[in-house]
């Protein structure tokens, strides 16, 4: 069942923390317009972190073109890293997909992804955050070493 989020912050420091329409996705479940997310046709290496508390989710070797509208990948980085939840409102079942560490909301997975794993983790670039830092540490690693 849902086990407890590590990070626990109060809706107050929540709502400063986001932005208006980050808070409704992340805090509220929703869900952003397909096609107006900013990472839906991004293909720039990283590690996508969650907006909200910075945890480490999905990698850039794993987004595929769902031609859905929203960021889709096919495995989160670690199986630890979300957690799922059955979401059984506008009627029909899903699986929700929220930020183990910090409890937000992430999207949904559907069972229509690619291979390897046949899933398709749907979600909303709101609630991710692009990080290209590891790129650029790695090229330096030689000179530094
Ligand atoms: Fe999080």
């Amino acid at each position: 069942m849902e086990t407890v989020a590590e990070i626990e912050r109060t809706d107050e420091e929540w709502r400063q923390q986001l932005s208006r329409e980050q808070y409704k996705v992340l805090r509220q479940a929703g869900t952003e317009r397909p096609w107006s997310g900013k990472y839906v046709d991004v293909h720039d290496d990283g590690t996508y972190r969650c907006a909200a508390c910075g945890a480490e989710l999905f990698d850039s070797s794993t987004k595929f073109e769902s031609g859905s509208g929203w960021p889709s990948f096919y495995e989160p980085a670690t199986a630890e890293a979300v957690e799922l939840v059955q979401d059984r409102s506008l009627g029909v079942t899903r699986t929700e997909v929220r930020c183990r560490r910090c409890g937000s909301h992430l999207g949904h997975v559907f069972n229509d992804g690619p291979a390897p794993t046949g899933q398709r983790y749907c979600m909303n670039s709101l609630s991710l955050d692009l990080d290209t830092s590891g790129n650029a540490a790695s090229g330096d690693a030689g000179d530094t070493g």
